[in-house]
């Protein structure tokens, strides 16, 4: 176990899993990279940048899987 802090990265919470995200983006995040492998299956050639372009302009997306889609974006 590690006693470092650390900060959720899409928010000002802090992370207690190993993850980088908060309980509520970590969630979000598993929902997208699930998700993602979904669209790989029913559309066969989407890149992971080119699937949370698409992403980030649905409207039944979620808030906080946006904040990981925009967290998640600037990493390229
Ligand atoms: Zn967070």
């Amino acid at each position: 176990m590690t006693s470092r802090l650390r900060k959720c990265i899409a928010c000002t919470r802090k992370s207690y899993t190993a993850s980088k995200y908060c309980t509520y983006h970590h969630d979000a995040f598993l929902n997208l990279k699930q998700k993602y492998e979904t669209w790989v299956y029913a559309y066969g050639q989407i890149s992971w940048q080119e699937y949370l372009n698409k992403l980030i302009m649905m409207n039944e997306v979620g808030v906080w899987v946006k904040d990981v889609i925009v967290v998640e974006s600037k990493k390229f």
